[in-house]
């Protein structure tokens, strides 16, 4: 088995991070203060190819193949969590719309989302369901126009600007995916401001009262809404963190390289102490591991295999942990400097805290994960049961 880049897949991540490092870093931390991202950064990427990256090229996407993807994440991420979370929901949408969308939803909605004359944002969170998403409260009703939503959502990121929400709601019981647009009338949002980490996501609450959207805007079938649309979202979202995890992590790390070999104490440079090598030690080591996870998770999707959705947990759950145990030594070793906004590790550590709550909890990638181990201890111990048997006979 072999696990490398293909020559494509390394000329496109050098691509990635000599655009992301001249464009994106320099402004990260500056987009950090001021809690917004501008219109113009969006553009670019948009220019790049980034945001309709996964989008079929009849389409005027990209048809970029799913490592490499996760190759861009991971830059991104490198350079500016908020920022892969545009492109980790913008990229939702886009998937749900390849998977689930009809033809003409997906001629109306994947051009404009391909040049960034819209930017898509993912609805399921609520002020009272989070983690219990099947429970939501937002109610859609069968209506002469198509069909009526009642209910608000929470923590939307960059539902300040978006115009297109994946909206998650209730129907006679069951749970469906809508497509709403921004100007539909009833439908309204509101900033959330002074997060800990993501500051510059532009997350909103999204109000819906009496939002009349047409029947043409369901998205699959009712009672699909969690069971397909819902799952293929978040699965496609945990890759994106789970790569995006990598790269912060690789922030930490290069920020931490940099400042040990400068910083003196005790008459040598920090990277001479080995209390030190040891934290530096820890983040090479989870690189590694998480690189392969994340492999791991790109070659079972590109194969279409079952098993992807574990594996993308197993990721996830990884590489957000590495991440903030990263960030957490990655501020250790600045010490004071660490806490300071002259250095980008305090930012790591505010987003790497939220890249273990996004995308189903740390807990709920445990629950899911011991579950799968448990149906397969009971599945191997059934297979030797069978395998005994036939040996006897
Ligand atoms: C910066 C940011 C961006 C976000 N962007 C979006 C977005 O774009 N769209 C969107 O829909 N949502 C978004 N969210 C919301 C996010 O998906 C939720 O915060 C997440 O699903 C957890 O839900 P909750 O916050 O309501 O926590 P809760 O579900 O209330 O859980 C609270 C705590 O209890 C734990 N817990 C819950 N149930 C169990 C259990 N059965 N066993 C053990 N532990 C449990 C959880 O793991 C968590 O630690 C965003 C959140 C943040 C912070």
């Amino acid at each position: 088995m072999e696990i490398e880049l293909n020559e494509a897949q390394r000329e496109a991540q050098a691509r990635f991070r000599a655009f992301i490092r001249a464009t994106v870093t320099p402004v990260a931390e500056e987009n950090d203060r001021q809690e917004s991202t501008p219109p113009d950064l969006i553009q670019k990427l948009a220019q790049e190819g980034y945001l309709g990256a996964l989008i079929d090229q009849k389409y005027g996407g990209g048809a970029m193949d799913i490592l490499t993807w996760g190759l861009l994440c991971a830059e991104i991420g490198r350079a500016s969590a908020s920022l892969l979370s545009l492109l980790t929901v913008h990229s939702m949408v886009i998937q749900v719309l390849n998977k689930w969308g009809s033809e003409e939803q997906r001629q109306t909605w994947l051009p404009k989302l391909a040049s960034g004359e819209v930017i898509g944002a993912f609805g399921l969170t609520e002020p009272n369901i989070g983690s219990d998403a099947k429970s939501i409260e937002t109610q859609a009703a069968t209506h002469a126009d198509g069909y009526l939503i009642n209910g608000e959502k929470r923590w939307i990121s960059f539902g300040q600007m978006a115009r297109l929400f994946l909206i998650f709601a209730q129907h006679e019981g069951k749970i469906a995916a809508f497509l709403v647009e921004r100007e539909r009338n009833g439908f309204s949002t509101e900033p959330i401001t002074g997060l800990l980490g993501f500051r510059s996501a532009m997350l909103a609450r999204v109000h819906m009262r009496e939002c009349v959207i047409p029947a043409t805007n369901l998205l699959g079938r009712i009672g699909f809404g969690f069971s397909h649309v819902g799952s293929t979202a978040l699965d496609h979202g945990r890759y994106c963190v789970a790569w995006g995890c990598l790269g912060l992590t690789e922030a930490c790390l290069d920020a931490s390289l940099e400042y040990t070999e400068k910083r003196y104490q005790f008459g040598a440079t920090l990277k001479n102490h080995q209390l030190i090598q040891e934290m530096i030690a820890e983040m090479i080591v989870g690189i590694r591991a998480a690189r392969l996870l994340c492999y791991q998770a790109a070659f079972l999707k590109q194969r279409g295999d079952p098993s992807l959705i574990m594996e993308t947990s197993i990721a996830k759950y990884y590489t957000s942990r590495l991440a903030m145990r990263a960030a957490n030594d990655a501020v250790q070793i600045h010490g004071a400097n660490g806490c300071s906004s002259d250095y980008p590790v305090q930012r790591y550590l505010r987003d790497a805290k939220v890249m273990e709550i996004i995308e189903g909890s740390n807990q709920m990638q445990q629950i899911i994960i011991s579950k799968v181990g448990y149906q397969e201890h009971l599945l191997a111990k059934r297979a030797a049961r069978h395998q005994g048997g036939k040996s006897r006979g």
